[in-house]
């Protein structure tokens, strides 16, 4: 990015840039000219400081979506250099994700600076509340960042592993494929489930070479998995996140793996929740679809639980449907859950797609689903998720 390339704009004496509470998605240099930044507060409005060219303001805004703090009026004739948000998000998406999360643990305390926007005369008790607030805060940012710097070093050291759950074809239970699931061995903490930092790699970034590592791992297994089923169309079913799919190259790399480790494409299946799908149609629909065209398997994970119903989704070439274990387990004693599996079997079926059911722990909940006409079972009455020893 260089200053050459960004919009110039012009602004007369005692214009308004922005105000409080605007939605910001960009910062300004003054190329010439004079800016004031004003804040209100229980007194009036405020002058925090008078901007000369050279100088910065509205930053904040390229790092976060919150509305703006203060505003900024022009007190003469000024030209401003414009930032826009997306431009600072590329190189951002780009940089080390370590930095990336040290620049919004920055901004989060930044953000809740008591001094930056609690008003003159509050009470002593509310800046002693205020203080506390941040002080966990800043606990919890801190250790957010000690985590984040653990999930690098797990991935540099082999801390991860991947364990295997088997999914049973409900016909007669054998062994159809399995669900690569990731575990993280900590030196210190122990067995750390994917539930308690996989939400962390999504923001910091990680998720990305944390899922070329699951993909990498479960082709590299898959010759030793393969020998454990006699299925006629054997599988091994990979998650991916949302900020996985979306991301530079997915395809070339996951085709790159596959060839390294001479997986037919077929056997990998890849699971993803409508959240892209919902978020960046056209883009998921193009990603996809080039999958597809590979020969790839796709599976929608945790059917039900999300916000939009199969018939928006009908139109993705999706040929697995998974249902969550939130309906899958209370089945047999909740009439409503039952309609949710029996409709969401049948709708599946119509629009060609199988399906699987996940959390099943009893025969009499497998019972009912193979009644039910429901292609795959998931779920401790199976197997629970393993390590290949
Ligand atoms: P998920 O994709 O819905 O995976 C199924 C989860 O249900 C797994 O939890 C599995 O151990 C658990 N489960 C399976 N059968 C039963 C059962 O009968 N009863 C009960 N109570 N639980 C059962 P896990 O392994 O803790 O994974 C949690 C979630 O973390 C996964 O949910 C998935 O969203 C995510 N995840 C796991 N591994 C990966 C990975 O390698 N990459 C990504 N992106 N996400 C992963
Ligand atoms: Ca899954
Ligand atoms: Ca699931």
């Amino acid at each position: 990015m260089t200053l050459d390339k960004l919009d110039r704009k012009h602004f007369g004496k005692d214009q308004t840039i922005f105000t409080e509470g605007d939605a910001g998605n960009c910062a300004y240099i003054i190329e010439s000219g004079e800016v004031e930044i004003m804040h209100s507060n229980a007194s009036g409005e405020q002058r925090l400081s008078l901007l000369q060219a050279g100088e910065l303001f509205g930053e904040v805004a390229l790092l976060d979506l919150h509305p703006r703090t203060a505003s900024a009026r022009t007190t003469q004739d000024s030209v401003l250099i414009q930032i826009e948000r997306h431009l600072v998000q590329e190189l951002l998406e780009r940089s080390d994700p370590i930095l990336r999360h040290l620049l919004q643990v920055i901004l989060e305390r930044f953000r809740n600076n008591p001094a930056h926007d609690v008003p003159h005369g509050s009470s002593a008790r509310q800046t002693q509340d205020n203080e506390a607030s941040r002080r966990e805060l800043q606990g919890a940012a801190t250790q957010k960042l000690a985590m984040a710097h653990g999930i690098t070093r797990a991935l540099n050291q082999n801390e991860f592993e991947m364990y295997y759950q088997p999914i049973c074809d409900l016909k007669d239970d054998s062994v159809a494929g399995f669900e690569a699931l990731i575990r993280w061995h900590h030196p210190t903490e122990g067995m750390i489930p994917p539930m308690d930092f996989l939400w962390l790699a999504e923001q910091t970034g990680q998720i990305r070479q944390l899922g070329l590592w699951t993909l990498e791992r479960a082709s590299r297994d898959w010759a030793r998995l393969r020998g454990m089923t006699q299925h006629p169309q054997p599988f091994v079913s990979v998650n991916l996140s949302a900020r996985q799919l979306t991301g530079d190259n997915l395809v070339e790399d996951v085709k790159a793996i596959i060839a390294r480790h001479k997986m037919p494409p077929e056997s990998l299946k890849l699971e993803l929740t409508e959240t892209v799908m919902v978020e960046q149609p056209a883009l998921a629909m193009n990603i996809l679809s080039r999958l597809i065209e590979l020969g790839f398997q796709l599976a929608l994970d945790d059917y039900g639980t999300g916000y939009s119903g199969l018939d928006n989704l009908q139109r993705y070439p999706i040929g697995t449907l998974k249902l969550d274990r939130a309906f899958v387990a209370p089945m047999l004693t909740s009439k409503q859950s039952l309609e949710i599996v029996r409709s969401s079997i049948a709708l599946a079926h119509t629009l060609g797609m199988s399906v699987v059911a996940e959390g099943i722990e009893t025969r009499e909940t497998r019972d009912a689903l193979a009644e039910l006409g429901c292609d795959y079972g998931q779920g401790w009455l199976f197997g629970k998720p393993l390590p290949l020893v």
